[in-house]
């Protein structure tokens, strides 16, 4: 980011011009670690370094330490024959507690004629072990050097930097500390600093010369880490600025209806008609988004909520608010089966209430969708439910005033902004998700929207119970499957589906779906079968006959993932479930647990299990929190991989923050730009300039990524 705020600037200058460098290598640069400029090079970061500033004695050396440093003299010298003609020289090396071996292969002629005994070496090299004694292969070996002071780029500690196969052996990291030396050479003292004065001088950071300088160069451990932490702060700083500056921006231009009043709808519902308490969360959630919906903006919000946590009651209230205040509203859901669903309950629900549902899907017969048309536009309806067929052209709303979008991360961005337009004024917009994203890394990719939480189960649910079975215990399987049949219940199975192994993955699929069968024979048992490559209209007819209680077992593969509910469903068979990731784990268990009665989890797992696959499963065996399970996929495999959030992926590149790791750090440097925008809003002041032209640098730049519905 800040290294081309100004393409004048040295850091913009092609590496190729740098002596030593040249056309070859800086294309190998190029194409290997994508470092093209000076400022590239700088921002390359060292992923370890070696202290040599601390010394060992040989006594303590094991031969598991990485690299050691040794301060003593070489007391004797030889040389052996190792067969073939070749030659290896030893020198016994001394520093008072004991002795070790330093061992050369090659240069013998140079190392003969330049090492002298009994003058004070210091030795650098990584142990191993031969015959059971601890020896040094090729240490470095140098006479002790005093320190040149004024020389920026004689440390004592020092970078390893990323490479890859191909460049390594082309350039090493000598190669490449010596191109870095080159450029701060250059460029030290004269790199255009990214924050303001103020800013640096009241979080005491280094200036961005200075850590440019350490994280390449450290002088010593504490300014390394005060490098480090001034790199994270400009990396995690802007991408926040960005984000609620847009934030900002954004709820200025867009003014929204006004929710004032919580009416007879409401208070009809909450009075007569709700069967259970509201958990303290949907509490807490209802109060936001009524604080929200009221103040004259348009509303932005995400609701995050467990599988299960009651996210369409809120859904219903929020719109029944809306209802309140004479205006309409619809909940668009990603599947007709969902949206069905979402259409049955929430009709029980109002029943006896004087609110105006509808039903749109893809199924909707011609003479009825005309009808709701006109009843839409004139607004006869209070709230619509639908799939996709929502944003179709022909519907339009006469005062459209809330869209509620179910499972976000299953529309296109392209597809939830048609929803804005759907009538004159611009609607407040909650996008809802079951895919629980941990705080830190909602906050980097939403953060320029509201997040709601309701990090709470209704009581009384029972926990499900989870275990990791192998093939062994298919038989045991079988059995308990018969058991819970004959007590009512119903089965799903489902088999992974990655879309690279398609074939083999139908393959799958269908050998199980035969197995079942043979297990669990016709006419005495019905089995149901999903997968993606069906007709619409097939798995509707199939999905049917397991949501009425016609099929005892469901055969899918994780299309079935996203929010059905068959509160009869009481078992989860998840077959090779090492290959899912946690989140869609966490989701297809979700399916079950829905009802009053104890519910299982089965994952049935391959025999040979990498580390971590093992720990993925036995972490969902061990607890059933969506958000625990989603920090520890964020630990285990690292941001681009969480469930759902591929597609929006981040805003920059992150050289040195750790999503996984830096929460803290980003929860704070969140608020310190939030206190900036609140005292500056547009970053007018004379000491934000550098901030500002930033934003305007940036904004031209890249389109909103996150302008999600
Ligand atoms: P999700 O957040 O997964 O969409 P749902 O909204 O489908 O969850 O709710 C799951 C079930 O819990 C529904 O049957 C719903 O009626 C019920 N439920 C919602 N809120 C409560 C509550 N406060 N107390 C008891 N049951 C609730
Ligand atoms: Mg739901």
């Amino acid at each position: 980011m800040s290294e081309s705020t100004d393409k004048t600037d040295i850091f913009a200058r092609e590496l190729k011009y740098l002596s030593g460098v040249g056309n070859a290598r800086a294309e190998l640069l190029f194409k290997q670690i994508e470092v093209f400029t000076y400022g590239d090079m700088l921002y390359h970061f060292p992923f370890r370094y070696i202290d040599r500033t601390r010394f060992l004695s040989v006594n303590q050396i094991t031969p598991d330490m990485p690299d050691v440093q040794l301060r003593g003299k070489i007391v004797a010298g030889r040389t052996e024959a190792t067969g073939q003609g070749r030659k290896r020289l030893i020198f016994t090396f001394s520093d008072g507690t004991g002795h070790i071996e330093l061992i050369f292969f090659q240069g013998l002629t140079w190392f003969r004629d330049n090492i002298k005994l009994g003058i004070e070496y210091i030795i650098f090299g990584k142990p191993s072990e031969f015959n059971g004694e601890i020896n040094l292969v090729h240490p470095e070996i140098e006479q002790p050097q005093p320190q040149v002071e004024n020389e920026i780029s004689n440390t004592k500690i020092h970078g390893i930097y990323p490479s890859t196969e191909i460049l390594r052996n082309r350039i090493s990291n000598k190669a490449i500390v010596q191109i870095v030396r080159n450029i701060l050479n250059l460029a030290y003292g004269k790199i255009k600093e990214t924050l303001p004065p103020y800013l640096i001088e009241r979080y005491k950071l280094l200036s961005l010369n200075d850590a440019l300088l350490n994280i390449h160069f450290p002088r010593n451990q504490e300014l390394l880490t005060m490098a480090r932490n001034r790199l994270k702060f400009d990396e995690l700083f802007f991408i926040q600025l960005d984000l609620l500056y847009k934030r900002a921006g954004r709820i200025e231009k867009n003014a929204g209806i006004v929710f004032d009043k919580v009416g007879e709808h409401f208070n009809a519902f909450y009075r007569d008609k709700l069967p259970f308490p509201l958990t303290g969360a949907q509490k807490r959630v209802m109060h936001e988004i009524r604080k929200d919906m009221g103040r004259g903006k348009q509303m932005n919000r995400l609701l995050q909520g467990d599988v299960g946590s009651g996210k369409t009651l809120v859904a219903l209230m929020s719109m029944l608010i809306a209802a309140d205040n004479s205006y309409q509203s619809c909940l668009m859901a990603p599947t007709e089966i969902l949206a069905n669903q979402h259409y049955n309950s929430i009709s029980d629900f109002l029943k006896g209430l004087n609110i105006k549902l509808a039903l749109l899907t893809g199924s909707t017969k011609k003479s009825e969708r005309k009808k709701i048309f006109a009843n839409l536009s004139e607004g006869q309806i209070n709230i619509l439910i639908g799939t996709h067929a929502l944003i179709e052209d022909s519907v339009y709303f006469r005062n459209l005033g809330l869209v509620v979008i179910d499972e976000q991360h299953r529309f296109g961005v392209e597809q939830r902004s048609r929803l804005w337009n759907k009538s004159k004024q611009l609607p407040h917009v909650m996008v809802m998700t079951a895919t629980p994203i941990p705080r830190t890394l909602a906050m980097t990719l939403y953060g320029d929207l509201d997040v709601s939480v309701i990090d709470e189960l209704p009581p009384g649910r029972k926990e499900i119970k989870t275990v990791v079975f192998n093939d062994n215990k298919r038989l045991r399987l079988f059995g308990f499957m018969k058991e819970q049949i004959k007590q009512g219940r119903q089965i799903y199975v489902v088999y992974p589906l990655i879309r690279e192994s398609e074939k083999m993955d139908y393959k799958d699929l269908e050998d199980g779906y035969e197995s079942i069968v043979r297990a669990f024979p016709p006419p005495e048992y019905v089995t149901a079968v999903v997968h993606g490559k069906m007709k619409p209209a097939d798995k509707d007819f199939s999905m049917n006959l397991f949501v009425r209680g016609a099929a005892h077992i469901m055969v899918a593969t994780s299309v079935i993932e996203v929010g059905v509910n068959v509160p009869n469903a009481t078992v989860m068979v998840i077959e090779s479930a090492e290959r899912f990731g946690l989140a869609q784990l966490h989701q297809l268990r979700g399916r079950v647990g829905r009802g009053a009665e104890q519910s299982y989890c089965i994952l049935m797992a391959g025999y040979k299990l990498s580390a971590e696959s093992r720990r993925r499963l036995q972490l969902m065996a061990s607890t059933s929190d969506g958000f625990k399970i989603a920090e520890e996929d964020l630990q285990l495999r690292g941001p681009g991989n969480i469930d759902g959030t591929q597609q929006s992926g981040l805003p920059v590149k992150l050289r040195i923050s750790d999503l996984s790791k830096d929460g803290h750090l980003i929860e704070r440097i969140r608020e310190i730009a939030r206190e900036i925008l609140d005292n500056d809003p547009k970053l007018e002041a004379d000491k934000n300039h550098l901030l500002k032209k930033f934003i305007e640098i940036n904004s031209s730049k890249n389109k909103n990524f996150s302008e999600i519905s």
